[in-house]
């Protein structure tokens, strides 16, 4: 099914893609992968057809958020098929995942073998015709970040999504990582903050475990878009645990309003 599908898909690179949103976060945990996977689902939601590129390449979980562990990539005349995610063909993914012999085994690469796989996933994948390439990426401003600006860099329009929680350190990183922004000339998007209160599963009430707000107000100081907040939300764990569609199961969800 993937084989045939990547021969009808234009030359293997990006030419087809109308927008590239990079997702980044200050540091891992903050739910960045899983901003990545529901927005994705958000997306295919709306109708959109959409690709996820996952160069985080140390620690890949979108394969598993979106049940497709195992799953293989296979080579075209174009390139690398990437695994599609669902029978419609609406969400295609490429990760390092898919190229582990063992999912368990850890990439301990340098940088500049990890440059050239970015640099591959980037040219030498057959995306075909997307309306959105999600990319995640890993925590900070590492090698990979580099390697995936200037890979993508020619490619337009290309904006971040700043993924924050509300503790105090987790703004401290995501000033660091608008600052990364404004140096490579990357476009915000906007700022989400995760984990913003707790969802309580019973009576859907939202309590503030920690100080709420400081996301919004991040981004008001940055002058970028303050896009909205995530509760911490057992379901969302649960779906994400179980490669389920949170957004289709919870459309009137506070996640669907916060990506959309
Ligand atoms: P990162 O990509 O930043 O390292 P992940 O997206 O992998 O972080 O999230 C870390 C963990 O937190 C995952 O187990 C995920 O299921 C859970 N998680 C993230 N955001 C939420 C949320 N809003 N509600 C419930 N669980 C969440």
């Amino acid at each position: 099914m993937e084989a045939a599908a990547g021969e009808r898909a234009e030359p293997g690179n990006l030419a087809g893609v109308r927008h590239i949103i990079l997702v980044l976060s200050g540091k891992g945990g903050v739910g960045k992968s899983t901003i990545s996977t529901e927005l994705a689902l958000a997306l295919r939601h709306q109708g959109k057809k959409v690709g996820i590129l996952d160069v985080d390449l140390c620690g890949p979980s979108i394969p598993h958020m979106l049940r497709a562990q195992g799953k293989a990539v296979h080579q075209c005349d174009n390139g690398w098929v990437p695994v599609f995610v669902d029978q419609e063909q609406s969400i295609s993914l490429m990760s390092v995942g898919f190229l582990l012999e063992n999912p368990d085994e850890a990439v301990v690469w340098r940088g500049p073998k990890k440059h050239a796989l970015i640099k591959q996933f980037v040219s030498d994948v057959a995306w075909g015709q997307l309306d959105y390439l999600v990319v995640d990426t890993p925590p900070g401003t590492s090698d990979e970040h580099m390697a995936t600006m200037e890979a993508l860099r020619p490619y337009r329009p290309l904006g971040a999504l700043v993924v924050t929680t509300p503790q105090a350190v987790s703004i401290g990183d995501v000033r660091r990582e608008l600052t990364f922004c404004k140096k490579t000339g990357l476009q915000v998007i906007g700022v989400i903050e995760n984990m913003s209160g707790f969802t309580c599963p019973h009576c859907a009430e939202c309590t503030n475990v920690f100080s709420s707000g400081s996301g919004e107000e991040l981004a008001r100081l940055a002058g970028v878009p303050f896009l909205g907040s995530v509760p911490l939300d057992s379901q969302l764990t649960r779906s994400l645990e179980e490669g389920r569609d949170f957004i289709q199961e919870f459309p009137k969800s506070t996640a669907y309003s916060a990506l959309t």
